[in-house]
């Protein structure tokens, strides 16, 4: 046996799923599921906007805009979380356009530019699944793998929250951790 002596193992990231407005969470940074000019809207962008006060307006015109499945980093400003990672999801047409790799791109470079500002909590909404359209049942398995992935890749990150906005939305995302085999604790 180990005769005492603790066994290494690696630090387990933290993934799940929960319920409750992206804007009350304090993490390192929350996603902004924005639109490519980065200048406030509706939904999670709006509902993002008014928590964090009229600088984060100022930050993101400076900021030249964002590209379908890109992502820039803001200060949080007023909101809890300390950083707003800003992504544009595509607009769900029939899933014929490209809308899975642009949208798999979103959680990547989220992920990448997190890890490259050496955050190590983030919490995403569900993109593309408000207004532009995006079928939440295919776009949950996207989010999940995409994300596992990209964990793999960035070990300094420690906790990434899927932070739906009805309890439907949230069924969907469990049902999905549980199939690709989330440590049910960490839910
Ligand atoms: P998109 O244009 O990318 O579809 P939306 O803001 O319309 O963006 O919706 C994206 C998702 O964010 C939807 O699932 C919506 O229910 C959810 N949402 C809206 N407001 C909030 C909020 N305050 N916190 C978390 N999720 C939210």
């Amino acid at each position: 046996m180990h005769d005492g002596v603790p066994v290494p193992t690696a630090m387990p990231l933290r993934l799940r799923a929960i319920c409750a407005d992206i804007t009350t969470l304090a993490l390192d940074a929350i996603v902004n599921a924005a639109n490519s000019s980065l200048l406030g809207g509706g939904g999670v962008d709006g509902a993002i906007h008014r928590a964090a006060g009229p600088e984060l307006l100022q930050e993101c015109r400076l900021l030249g805009g964002c590209r379908v499945g890109d992502a820039k980093l803001t200060r949080g400003y007023r909101l809890p979380a300390r950083q707003v990672i800003h992504t544009v999801g595509p607009v769900w047409q029939d899933g014929t356009h490209g809308e899975p790799d642009r949208l798999a791109s979103c959680y990547r470079r989220c992920i990448e530019v997190a890890a490259g500002a050496g955050l190590r909590s983030i919490a995403f909404p569900g993109i593309s699944t408000g207004v532009y359209g995006y079928p939440v049942e295919l776009a949950a398995p996207i989010a999940v793998t995409t994300v596992r992935e990209q964990m793999a890749r960035h070990p300094g990150l420690a906790e990434i929250v899927f932070c739906c906005y009805s309890e439907l939305h949230l069924a969907i995302y469990r049902r999905q951790l549980d199939a690709s085999g989330a440590d049910p604790e960490a839910r």
